[in-house]
């Protein structure tokens, strides 16, 4: 998975959960399906609260739980047919097979993915990678795009460069 030539990566402080959401909501305000959005980082990192806070902003007024045990949680909001996956618990990328993922993304689309790179090959490639790290006890998101859809989204959401 290499980066466009040209992908600049944008590096967001989240000091608070506030912070988490108001990224989120950004996102949220200008995807569009369909898309694919890698959630990657340590357990605890924050994905599942970004995950929660992108699916509200996308207008699902419910519960948002964490798909953890199940694999996957899919949401209606709008025209988005919401797909929240967490491999952290899969023990072969084969039972992606099972899940009829493939059937599952169309153009309706908005796929949320923790814990991708347990699901490698299993996966619609990435338009968006969002890695949640820390350094020195501060929060950080680290946005690059892997697609020109995921340009586009990213230029929209960080301005165009
Ligand atoms: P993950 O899904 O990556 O395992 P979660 O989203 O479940 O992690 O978050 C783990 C905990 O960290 C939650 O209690 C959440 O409220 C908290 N948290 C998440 N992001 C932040 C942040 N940027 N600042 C402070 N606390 C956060
Ligand atoms: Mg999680």
């Amino acid at each position: 998975m290499n980066p466009l030539p040209a992908s600049p990566e944008q590096v967001e402080y989240v000091p608070d959960e506030q912070a988490v959401g108001d990224l989120a909501a950004r996102f949220a305000a200008s995807v569009q399906a369909p898309v694919a959005i890698y959630l990657r980082g340590d357990l605890g990192a924050g994905k599942t609260t970004f995950a929660r806070a992108f699916i509200h902003a996308l207008g699902y007024p419910g519960y948002v739980k964490s798909p953890s045990y199940g694999l996957l949680e899919t949401y209606q909001a709008g025209d988005s047919n919401i797909l929240h996956l967490d491999l952290y618990r899969i023990e072969d990328p084969e039972e992606l097979e099972f899940l009829a993922l493939r059937d599952l993304f169309n153009d309706q689309s908005v796929l949320l993915v923790e814990w991708p790179d347990r699901g490698e090959h299993y996966l619609p490639e990435a338009d968006l990678v969002l890695d949640f790290d820390e350094n020195h006890e501060t929060r950080f998101i680290r946005c690059r795009f892997f697609t020109p859809q995921g340009k586009t989204l990213w230029d929209k959401v960080f301005g165009a460069s």
